[in-house]
């Protein structure tokens, strides 16, 4: 999205506010099924969980993945159906497995021993027939900040491939779970498709062998975690990486039959939106100039959490010389920051300054600490 084209944006300004594009959001859609034409794509719900995105994205004929109890609903609340859900996530409580189970929604992912030891028992009592797959932990590598790589052993998520033989013998031994297919999940920000494709191979080769105990096992989940450029205004690297995506899955792919699925939050939602913000002051103290914004990481913590870049771009460009600002939030932390050393055109107090591709992992991060208020959200 244009920034300048956001300044009737600023006449009635009331505070810090994503603003997503529709257009953009239905564009991205389709050029990623266009990329995957074999696959059921579930839009993973926690990248951004607005839900006029989320109607949205149900009437593009996507559907649904879930981390919690309350996604789902969120989901359920913007048009989806329990058919669309696919429920992940490493903790799930007896109450959120119950409401699962109740509305026998399509795939509960199974990410651990234990766990699959509680939803067995939830499904006996209420004598239904849970719908699972298998989240593997295949222990690959894809080359992304560590706090959103989740495919190694060391991570906390997803069933060891030593622990499936005894699952497997588990599963056959009780009438109340139906094991449906196997899903991984890496990690987010891939650009690196190398542990991708070695996923790939692990996940087919173990899906092979959970078919030869469960003939009707067909669903294959592959995931999501495809990243974006977030340097880039230009989306040309994004767009052969996106390619390079789907050729590599059809490569890996070559001779299979299954069910194709699919779980993309970021590469759908982060380009759709980004947050305007209006410079309150600028301070130089010797030693550096700031721009103090009145917004920071109660509205946006990917920069906080996990360094991660986001270009940020004045709605108005002035002229004269670039120069370096730290661009900076209200909260008392110095963790609280946009960007540092950013060279950009000259700020003044009263500017607009737009956070560019934060439309996924933006709101939903968002807190209440400090007690500012909540950013506000606007649909174009
Ligand atoms: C977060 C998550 C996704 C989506 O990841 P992106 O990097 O946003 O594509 C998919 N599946 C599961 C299980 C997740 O936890």
């Amino acid at each position: 999205m244009n920034p300048r084209s956001l300044n009737f944006l600023t006449q009635n300004y009331q505070g810090p506010a994503y603003v997503y594009d529709t257009e953009i959001l239905k564009a991205r859609a389709a050029e990623l099924k266009s990329h995957l034409p074999q696959f059921q794509i579930h839009y993973a719900v926690k990248a951004n969980f607005h839900p006029q995105l989320l109607n949205i994205l149900k009437q593009q004929g996507l559907k649904v993945d879930t981390v919690s109890a309350g996604e789902i609903n969120r989901a359920l609340e913007s048009g989806f159906l329990p058919e669309d859900v696919i429920y992940s996530g490493v903790g799930k409580t007896v109450r959120e497995i119950d409401r699962a189970l109740d509305l026998d929604i399509y795939q509960l992912n199974i990410e651990s021993p234990s766990e699959l030891k509680r939803v067995q028992e939830r499904a006996a009592a209420k004598n239904k027939v849970a719908a699972i797959a298998f989240r593997i932990n295949p222990d690959v590598d894809i080359k992304t900040h560590p706090y959103i790589a989740t495919g190694l052993s060391e991570n906390k998520f997803g069933i060891a491939q030593a622990d499936l033989p005894a699952l497997y013998e588990e599963v056959k031994r009780s009438p109340n779970v139906s094991l449906k297919g196997l899903t991984m999940h890496l990690g987010s920000q891939m650009t690196d498709l190398g542990g991708f494709k070695e996923g790939l191979q692990k996940l087919r080769r173990l899906f092979l062998e959970a078919q030869s105990f469960f003939p009707s096992l067909d669903r294959f989940d592959i995931g999501g975690g495809i990243g974006i450029f977030y340097e880039d205004e230009d989306l040309s690297r994004e767009k052969t990486l996106i390619a390079n995506y789907g050729e590599a899955i059809k490569q890996e792919l070559k001779g299979m039959n299954a069910h194709y699925q699919t779980e993309p939050g970021r590469w759908i939602a982060a380009r759709v939106g980004g947050l305007m913000a209006q410079v309150q002051y600028i301070k130089h103290n010797g030693v550096k100039k700031f721009a103090i914004l009145d917004s920071g990481m109660n509205h946006l913590m990917r920069p906080t959490l996990y360094s991660a870049f986001h270009r940020v771009l004045p709605l108005k460009i002035r002229p004269g010389n670039k120069e370096k600002y730290d661009i900076v939030g209200p909260i008392c932390e110095s963790s609280d920051f946009f960007a540092k050393n950013r060279e950009m055109t000259p700020l003044e107090e009263g500017d607009f300054v737009w956070i560019a591709d934060s439309g996924a992992y933006g709101s939903v991060m968002a807190s209440a600490y400090n007690l500012h208020p909540f950013p506000q959200e606007i649909f174009l």
